[in-house]
C-alpha cells in the first residue's frame, strides 16, 4: 500500500531529516533572509535528484524543486523563516539562546523538512514505478511579506494538480478552516515642523494627520459587514513634544472573509487617509505593503489527509520528560482545549502530546487569522493539515513552540511527512481520488480569476524593509556564513 511504502522511506530517514530540522532550528532567520534554510533544503533535495529552480518570483531565497516527468503533478510546500525576539532554548522555562534573537515560534524549521521527508517519499514511490511528478515549493517570509503571494504570481503552481501542505500545531487533523484575505499598508504623513509653543502656527503636525486618520478607521469600524477586522499601530508619531511632527508613519490591516469585501474596505480607508491629511493639511502616503487571499478549503482533500493519518496512526514523543515538563509550563489550557471536538476533549487534557488523528475540527469555519497559502489555494486545490508537534494547548509564536521545535517536535513532523506523503502517492496512483479534488475546486471557480492581490512593480524587499540577501546554493559555504552572521546578529 502506499501510504506504508511512504512510512518506511520517511523512516529509512529519520536521523537525517531530525538533524536537519533541528539544524534550521539552530540557524534562525527572519523573512526573506532564511539563505541557510534554504540553502540547506535545496542541497538536500538535489543530494536526492530533485532538479532545483532557485530565486523564484524574484526572490532570492524560493525555489521549486522537481522529480519525475510524468502526471499528474502533486506538490507540497515548505515553509523556513523565524520569528524575531523569540530566542528560546531547549528547556521547559523561559531561557533566551541570545536575549533579542530570532526563534522558530512557529515551528517553520520542522515545516520545511517535513514536507521534504514527504516529497523525498514520493520521489522513492516514482522510483519504484508510480507515474507522476512531485513538486517541492520552497516558501521563504510567510511571518511577514507574503513571500507564496510572488510564487503563485510568478506561476510556480501553474502545471500542479493538486498540494498537500501542513503547519505546527499540537493536534493531528486535517484543517478544513478557510481564513480572512488581508490588506496592509503604511501610510505616511508629512507637515511642516515648527517650534510647538512659541510658533505652532508655522508648523503643520503629521501627526494630527494620523490621529484623524485612527479616528476615522474607528468611525469606519461600526459601518462595515461584522467580519471585517482593522488594526493600526503608530510606528512613527514624532520625537519630541515641543517640536510638531514633520513626519508620522502608522501601519494598518484590513481584514475581511473574501478580497472583494478586503478591497470595497481599502478604498474607503485610502479616502479616509485622504481627507484626514486635507484637514491636517499635510501630504500623505499610502504604501500597500501587503495583501493575500483567504484560504479555499478542499474538503476533498481534508478527507483523504484524515483517511491517511488514521491508516498511520498515532505515534509517540520520544522525550516524554521533556514534554510533559514543556506542558506543565503551560498552566492552564482549557481555553486551548475548546479547539477540540467535546469528545476528544477529555482525553488530550491530561497528556503532555495529544498524537492520535481525529477529523478536521473546524469544517466550514472562517479562522481569523490569515495566511499567504491563501493565494496558493486560488491557483490550486490546496489540503491542509495540522500535527502534534508541540504540547497539549501550546501557542504557536510562544516559548514553549520554539522549545518544542527544537527537540518533541520532530516526533511530530515525521508524521506529517508520512501524512503528506501517503495523500499525494494516494493522488498519484488514485485517478478518482485526484479527480473528485480538482472537481470541487473547479466548482469554486477554479484558478481562473486569480488576480495577484499586490502591484506589479511591488519590490517585496523594498515593502518589508530587508535587504536582498546574496544567496547561492551552489557554494556550500554561502548557506553556513549568512547562518552564522544571523545567529550572532541581532
Ligand atoms: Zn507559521
Amino acid at each position: 500500500m502506499v501510504t506504508d511504502a511512504i512510512v518506511e522511506s520517511v523512516e529509512s530517514r529519520r536521523d537525517r531529516l531530525t538533524d536537519l530540522a533541528l539544524d534550521i532550528w539552530d540557524h534562525p532567520q527572519t523573512a526573506f533572509e532564511e539563505t541557510y534554510a534554504a540553502g540547506r533544503l535545496v542541497e538536500a533535495l538535489e543530494e536526492r535528484g530533485f532538479d532545483v529552480d532557485v530565486g523564484v518570483g524574484g526572490i532570492e531565497t524560493a525555489f521549486v524543486a522537481r522529480y519525475g516527468d510524468g502526471d499528474p503533478v502533486v506538490g507540497t510546500m515548505g515553509e523556513y523563516d523565524a520569528l524575531p525576539g523569540l530566542s528560546q532554548r531547549v528547556s521547559a522555562t523561559r531561557e533566551p539562546v541570545e536575549r533579542g534573537g530570532n526563534g522558530h515560534g512557529c515551528g517553520h524549521n520542522l515545516f520545511g523538512v517535513g514536507s521534504l521527508g514527504a516529497a523525498v517519499g514520493v520521489a522513492d514511490l516514482i522510483d519504484e514505478g508510480v507515474d507522476g511528478t512531485v513538486v517541492y515549493v520552497g516558501t521563504p517570509a510567510e511571518e511577514a511579506g507574503a513571500g507564496k503571494t510572488y510564487l503563485t504570481r510568478a506561476g510556480a503552481f501553474d502545471d500542479v494538480d493538486a498540494v498537500v501542505s501542513w503547519h505546527p500545531g499540537w493536534f493531528n487533523a486535517p484543517t478544513k478552516a478557510s481564513c480572512l484575505a488581508v490588506d496592509a499598508f503604511e501610510v505616511t504623513m508629512e507637515g511642516t515642523s515648527s517650534h510647538a509653543a512659541a510658533a505652532p502656527e508655522a508648523g503643520r503636525s503629521a501627526l494630527d494627520g494620523i490621529q484623524l486618520l485612527n479616528t476615522g478607521v474607528e468611525y469606519m469600524r461600526e459601518h462595515v459587514p461584522d467580519p471585517v477586522r482593522l488594526h493600526y499601530v503608530i510606528t512613527n508619531g514624532g520625537d519630541a513634544p515641543n517640536v510638531v511632527p514633520p513626519d508620522a508613519t502608522a501601519e494598518y490591516l484590513v481584514r475581511a472573509p473574501s478580497r472583494d469585501l478586503v478591497e470595497s474596505v481599502t478604498e474607503r480607508f485610502r479616502r479616509a487617509a485622504e481627507g484626514a491629511a486635507l484637514m491636517a493639511d499635510v501630504d500623505v502616503e499610502i504604501t500597500k505593503t501587503s495583501g493575500v487571499y483567504g484560504v479555499r478549503a478542499n474538503e476533498t482533500l481534508g478527507d483523504a489527509i484524515y483517511e491517511t493519518m488514521a491508516d498511520i496512526g498515532s505515534f509517540s514523543v520520544s522525550d516524554e520528560a521533556l514534554a510533559s515538563d514543556l506542558r506543565d509550563s503551560l498552566g492552564d489550557v482549557s481555553d486551548a482545549l475548546e479547539e477540540l471536538p467535546p469528545e476528544v476533549r477529555d482525553r488530550a487534557a491530561d497528556r503532555s502530546y495529544f498524537t492520535e488523528p481525529i477529523e478536521a475540527p473546524d469544517a466550514g469555519e472562517v479562522g481569523a487569522y490569515s495566511t499567504d497559502s491563501g493565494d496558493v489555494s486560488q491557483v490550486v486545490p490546496l489540503g491542509r493539515m495540522r500535527t502534534a508537534t508541540w504540547p497539549v494547548g501550546t501557542p504557536a509564536h510562544s516559548w514553549q513552540a520554539v522549545a518544542a521545535s527544537g527537540s518533541t517536535g520532530v516526533d511530530g513532523m515525521l508524521y506529517a511527512a508520512k501524512s503528506i506523503g501517503g495523500t499525494l502517492g494516494r493522488l498519484l496512483t488514485g485517478p478518482e481520488l485526484l479527480a473528485d479534488v480538482v472537481d470541487e475546486f473547479e466548482r469554486q471557480g477554479g484558478a481562473d480569476e486569480y488576480e495577484s492581490p499586490m502591484p506589479d512593480d511591488a519590490d517585496p524587499y523594498e515593502l518589508l524593509g530587508v535587504e536582498r540577501p546574496t544567496f547561492d546554493p551552489s557554494d556550500g559555504s554561502a548557506g553556513d556564513s549568512s547562518g552564522a552572521e544571523a545567529a550572532d546578529d541581532d
